[in-house]
């Protein structure tokens, strides 16, 4: 018999298991998120399924690089862990879609934010995306009710485009400024527009002025410049530095009429309780999503350096943590 019955979004209902002991496959943290606070993690696609391969991915390469939207996992999984953690009522800012792939490509993502909506509104829901997609008008239907979508934009000349996200043959930059200008027109939501910022490609000022013409074309309520702070899929990408990050904020500021920010680094939050109880598997279960270093870790789950440093140490017994050193530190990877 099941435990629960839950109904998603007016007609749909869908058959939940007992969830007694849950073995988190799809959540990960809540963690300590530099734009989100506290946020709780749903990865919906299988690691790294992607349309794009960008050169600066923290996760690794893509591996199935498709356009194709699918339930890639039964739903009723997810909505069952959903139900599980929310229902002991943690405290979070946001849960956010986001993960090792791109989470508008899981075909049943309406309905996984219409159970939020529908079963705990008191939540926030954010989404992150890469914006391939959202030239697809179901798809921009479906995420109308989140809270908060911040989806990315790199580039605008199809040249740089591809040098950077490396996306399936025959995507255009164009065809995405239209999704994204498409969404603001329906979406009434916060917009947070990311330009992720790679030197030598994208940094210099023809590229900049046409990221500008499409900022005003897309009136985000605000733009987020970031650049490399973990290693990037590609070694020869580095950070952009303090000046050039200043540099393309000045240019947005001046040809723009939207709100610029330069992503703040991350801050300790006392309030962060974590998902799993068994550190050692969260640790493992975010290391899996993005490489870290040890204080990024200890920030990002409220840990002490030392018990952290400690774990790792365990770990490095293991085949499966990757250890590369890089200018900002020792970063670890736990490979699936
Ligand atoms: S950075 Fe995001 S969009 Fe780019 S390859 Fe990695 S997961 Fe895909």
């Amino acid at each position: 018999m099941p435990l629960t019955w839950k109904i998603i979004s007016g007609n749909r209902i869908y058959n939940l298991v007992p969830h007694s002991k849950m073995n988190y496959k799809h959540l990960f943290g809540p963690v300590n998120s530099r734009r989100l606070g506290t946020s709780l993690g749903v990865d919906l696609i299988p690691f790294k399924y992607c349309p794009l391969n960008c050169v600066y991915c923290e996760v690794q390469s893509t591996t199935h690089l498709t356009l194709e939207r699918s339930e890639y996992f039964p739903i009723t999984e997810i909505l069952t862990e959903l139900d599980a953690f929310l229902s002991t009522n943690p405290h979070l800012d946001y849960i956010t879609f986001s993960g090792a792939g791109e989470p508008t490509l899981y075909s049943k993502i309406g309905d996984i934010i219409a159970f939020i909506k529908t079963n705990y509104p008191q939540y926030k829901v954010a989404l992150l995306t890469n914006s391939i997609l959202l030239h697809d008008e179901e798809l921009r239907r479906e995420i109308l009710v989140c809270d908060l979508i911040l989806p990315s934009l790199d580039a605008v000349s199809q040249e740089a485009f591809e040098k950077i996200n490396r996306p399936v043959p025959g995507v255009l930059s164009t065809d995405i400024i239209a999704g994204l200008i498409a969404l603001r027109q329906e979406y009434h939501g916060k917009m947070l527009l990311e330009v992720f910022i790679v030197p030598g490609i994208n940094a210099h000022d023809a590229e900049l002025i046409l990221l500008a013409e499409a900022i005003n074309a897309i009136k985000p309520d605000e733009v987020q410049i970031n650049s490399l702070d973990r290693p990037g899929t590609e070694d020869w990408v580095t950070a952009a530095d303090p000046d050039t990050l200043k540099h393309v904020k000045k240019v947005f500021e001046k040809l723009t009429n939207s709100k610029i920010e330069i992503i703040a680094k991350l801050k300790a939050d006392p309030k962060i309780e974590v998902l799993d109880k068994d550190i050692v598997n969260n640790i493992k279960s975010i290391l899996i999503r993005r490489p870290l270093t040890a204080e990024d870790l200890a920030s990002t789950l409220n840990l002490h350096i030392n018990e952290v440093s400690k774990i790792l140490r365990q770990l490095s017994s293991e085949a499966k943590l990757s250890i590369s050193r890089e200018n900002r530190g020792v970063f670890y990877q736990w490979i699936q």
